[in-house]
């Protein structure tokens, strides 16, 4: 597997205290205001907006990328280093969708994509079927650059909900990747060309295409046709398992940028980490902090485009938690075993595409596990997993005895993480916004709320009623 040759050069972080030390100091000797007041935050102020979704992020996601990361590279992740910054909010968001308190990630993006509540499933429609122009639309005609990156399918609900009004919802994902093409949002990369087709490329005939991680590196930076990048026929595979030929998110987003940038009234571009949810969903503890550390790389990316700018706002956030993962073993056992995830060299998605290829013999299983995970299991262990092949119930619970729940379960045993279900959550989640304009996200909000925010600060035009 080829690593990207990011630079991960770590960025001395400035702390909270003595930027503020040096900043008093400064002010007061000039008399000057400091720079958090002086920075400007009017209607139409931000030019630029990079807007990272890590899909069903769990604060404990959160948390245990950032001790990985510091265990391994003796730093914070871009994502907590950014709390020590001047002029970065933090703010609580609340999930809950019209019909659920438990949201879906359709009804998040759509409640970002139009500012209104909707049910779970829903794609641009409200529950009474109508359909505002999403946010993307709307940035598209004021004239902005507009771009789509995912590591699930372009048409998946996270991008969908930014995008496009769909009133069959979330699963009619031919619907929504015609209507991304016909919409003509200027890059679009990520997984699904199953839904991607050449027919459906073909709507907007001017399109630059790319269909491998060379390709798309290649790409002239250049706006004058849209990019329509597409690396796998469902999803991307997980960061663990992921083949030569797909790009990183970080590369995608690096791509991204550079292109976007190039437009002289500025750009709006959503990325979106989505297998963070699937790995979550999984309870693959492995592959759950593969991908959030693989995120935290996009996210570095991002930070090092805004950070020299005055112009361009990044939000990194959720759009709900999933399955609340926490390293839970004390002493010198939990981190031990914690570190063990770093060696991982796949997901549960490969291990069980391999259980199908063997004679699925307990021999056979226990020596996947290990090539997976360099995880011995013993025999009572074995035992639960052989019982889980068999569909057999393990676990009280039954929103953590499914999928790969009994598997994830026995791992933990292993790794010191374990997860209290395979379902999205209704916690609060986390967003931090980062650049001119931070200042006016509210401390407590809802998903619906950031629409407003977003619209105001790149002074988008009304949205129209209906598309
Ligand atoms: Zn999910």
């Amino acid at each position: 597997m080829t690593r990207p040759t990011f630079d991960r050069t770590p960025r001395t972080p400035v702390s909270r205290r003595s930027f503020l030390a040096a900043g008093a100091a400064s002010a007061a000797a000039l008399s000057l205001p400091t720079r958090a007041a002086t920075r400007g935050h009017r209607q139409g102020s931000v030019r630029n907006l990079i807007f990272l979704v890590s899909d069903g992020m769990s604060t404990g996601t959160l948390t245990l990328a950032d001790l990985m990361i510091r265990e391994l590279e003796g730093r914070p992740s871009h994502w907590c280093a950014l709390f020590e910054r001047e002029g970065v909010r933090r703010s609580m968001v609340r999930t809950a969708s019209a019909n659920s308190m438990v949201t879906d990630s359709a009804a998040a993006s759509t409640a970002w994509g139009i500012g209104e509540i909707v049910k779970n499933g829903a794609i641009g429609t409200t529950p009474d079927m109508r359909m505002p122009e999403p946010l993307l639309h709307r940035a598209k005609r004021a004239g902005k650059a507009t771009g789509l990156v995912t590591t699930a399918t372009v048409s998946h609900a996270t991008p969908a909900g930014w995008a496009c009004n769909v009133p069959t919802g979330r699963a009619d994902e031919p619907a929504i990747a015609r209507q991304m093409i016909e919409r003509g949002y200027d890059l679009l990369l990520g997984g699904g060309r199953r839904f991607f087709t050449d027919e459906k490329i073909a709507l907007r005939p001017q399109s630059l295409t790319v269909f491998s991680r060379e390709e798309l590196l290649a790409a002239p930076r250049s706006l004058g046709s849209p990019l329509v990048g597409v690396f796998s026929d469902s999803h991307m595979s997980y960061e663990l398992d992921r083949p030569e030929t797909q790009p990183h998110i970080a590369e995608m987003t690096r791509v991204a940028i550079e292109r976007l940038s190039l437009h002289p009234d500025g750009f709006v571009l959503q990325i979106e980490g989505g297998r963070i949810d699937h790995a979550a969903h999984a309870n693959d503890a492995g592959s759950l902090v593969h991908e959030q550390m693989a995120f935290d790389e996009a996210l570095g990316v991002a930070i090092a485009f805004a950070e020299h700018r005055d112009d361009t706002l990044v939000i990194a956030t959720t759009d709900h938690a999933n399955g609340n993962p926490g390293l839970t073993e004390y002493l010198s056992a939990g981190r031990t075993n914690f570190l063990r995830i770093a060696e991982w060299r796949h997901s549960f998605e490969w291990m069980t595409d391999q259980f199908q290829r063997t004679d699925s013999s307990p021999e056979s299983v226990r020596a996947i596990i290990a090539e997976a995970t360099s995880i011995v299991l013993d025999e009572d262990e074995m035992d639960t997993v052989m019982r889980w092949r068999l569909g057999e119930r393990l676990i009280p619970f039954r929103g953590q005895d499914k999928g790969y729940g009994p598997l994830g379960s026995v791992l933990a045993n292993h790794n010191g993480v374990s997860f209290i279900s395979g379902n999205h959550t209704a916690d609060h989640v986390e967003l931090t916004a980062f650049g001119p304009g931070a200042e006016t996200v509210p401390p407590v909000q809802h998903l619906s709320d950031m629409h407003h925010v977003i619209a105001r600060l790149l002074d988008l035009p009304p949205a129209l009623p209906s598309l």
